[in-house]
């Protein structure tokens, strides 16, 4: 691998042990990295995956021993510290300090430090019954709630809200999903999509409200109500709030480290410091092909950003960042997105959209800029390759099932680079 010649830092501290934590660990050693990594992270559990929490693990078809990545941390020198909070950073001094009052050398430090769920700041949010789904301890407690017959109501339409109701119905439960806004979904899929997802939940019977917000929870041991606009009140079991999440920038912040949004990175994911990186849901990074800002909460995201990290500490060449891509599973179809799913693109239609299997492709200037697929992941894929190669495209052959996609993308991909 190329390599500038950047000094090596003697020592890496990684903070966060999760997802985007573990890879920028992993990384390090792969990219040939000798020194000493610490990754500490505030959970119990070993760096896991959290798409299942509110799907796989709530049903009850996954255990959350199934999430953890399988790496074995002492093989590969890392050394993993576990239901420990790092209190500050300190980079003038190349340390770190722990929860437990202890110091550590950091030659470079790697903030992943996540986020947390955004709070309604309503009353009654304290109840029992009321339930955010970040961690497994979270998504268990919630799935000892979800007994057949509960009623449900879901603050919040986003993936998350999606999911979990979706999960809940199929778990037999009655739904409420109250969104503020008066588009279901409408940040990461915008107006065509994200009623269409959510049409899937009212067709099977969940009531969905948008455009409402929730006043105040009310109940005695636990949460039995939910009061909206106008003063009217919902009866409610169990309460699930998905409103998105607050990224954790506070250990930035101490460091005198621009936050606002997200812990400012460059694409190499960079700190305004140079022995400071961050990574993952906690960050704002500059957006694909530098277009604008933007803070991705995405499996995918945490993963590339934390080899450009492991790339940047050491030196090297930075891997590309392939085309932003999302997945979400509720009730039995496997949604994907791609790129970008602006409303005034042209839309393409592959497949039996209402039979629930086609890919709807978003095309300007014959480009192909997003993708949005539902049980259809097989033209996702080579549909990141028409976004990224700037393939001009024929929108009839895009729409024929019979066009084999990885054949549209070969000759710009030849001419592109
Ligand atoms: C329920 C759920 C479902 C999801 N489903 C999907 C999906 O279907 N598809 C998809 O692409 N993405 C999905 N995601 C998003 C994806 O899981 C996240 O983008 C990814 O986990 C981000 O990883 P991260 O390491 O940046 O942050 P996190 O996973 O939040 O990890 C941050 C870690 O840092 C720790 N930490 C924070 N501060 C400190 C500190 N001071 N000291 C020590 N440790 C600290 C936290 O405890 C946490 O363990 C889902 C997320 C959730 C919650």
């Amino acid at each position: 691998m190329a390599s500038t010649n950047i000094p090596t830092p003697p020592s890496v501290v990684v903070v966060g042990a999760n997802l985007a934590g573990g890879t920028v660990a992993r990384s390090l050693r792969t990219r040939g990295y000798e020194g000493h990594i610490t990754l500490i992270g505030a959970e119990e559990t070993p760096p896991y995956e959290r798409p299942a929490l509110s799907k796989q693990v709530l049903s009850g078809a996954q255990e959350p021993g199934e999430l953890v990545l399988p790496v074995d941390w002492a093989d590969l020198s890392v050394d993993l510290v576990l239901g420990t909070r790092v209190d500050e950073i300190r980079p003038a001094e190349s340390t770190v300090v722990l929860s437990t009052g202890t110091q550590l050398a950091a030659g470079a430090v790697v903030l992943c430090t996540g986020g947390r769920g955004r709070r309604l700041g309503v009353e009654g949010e304290h109840l029992e019954g009321i339930h955010a789904v970040r961690t497994i301890e979270d998504s268990l407690a919630l799935r000892s709630e979800l007994v057949a017959g509960a009623r449900v109501v879901v603050v919040g339409a986003g993936f998350i809200g999606a999911e979990v109701a979706a999960t809940a119905m199929g778990l037999g439960c009655e739904v409420t999903v109250f969104e503020h806004a008066p588009i279901p979904l409408a940040r990461s899929l915008g107006p065509v999509w994200g009623p269409f997802v959510l049409q899937e939940h009212t067709r099977r019977g969940a009531h969905l409200r948008l455009g409402t917000g929730v006043h105040r929870f009310l109940g005695d041991d636990r949460v039995r109500e939910v009061e909206i606009g106008g003063g009217d009140r919902i009866p409610a079991d169990v309460v699930v709030v998905g409103v998105g999440i607050e990224p954790a920038t506070e250990l930035a912040e101490g460091a005198g480290l621009a936050v606002a949004g997200g812990i400012h990175v460059d694409r190499r994911a960079a700190t305004a410091n140079p022995g400071v990186f961050a990574v993952g849901d906690a960050t704002l990074q500059p957006g694909w092909r530098n277009r604008g800002v933007t803070r991705l909460e995405s499996f995918q995201n945490a993963q590339e950003q934390a080899d450009v990290a492991a790339a940047a500490i050491l030196g090297q060449e930075l891997p590309a960042r392939d085309v932003p891509w999302f997945w979400s599973d509720q009730f039995e179809h496997n949604i994907q997105i791609a790129g970008t799913l602006d409303a005034s693109d042209d839309i393409v239609v592959r497949g039996d959209r209402d039979g629930r299997e086609f890919s709807a492709f978003h095309v300007r200037d014959g480009l192909v800029r997003g993708v949005f697929a539902i049980n259809r992941g097989r033209d996702v894929r080579a549909a990141m390759r028409l976004i990224s190669g700037d393939v001009v495209v024929d929108s009839e052959a895009l729409a024929d099932p019979d066009t084999d996609l990885r054949r549209l993308a070969r000759p710009a991909r030849a001419g592109s680079s």
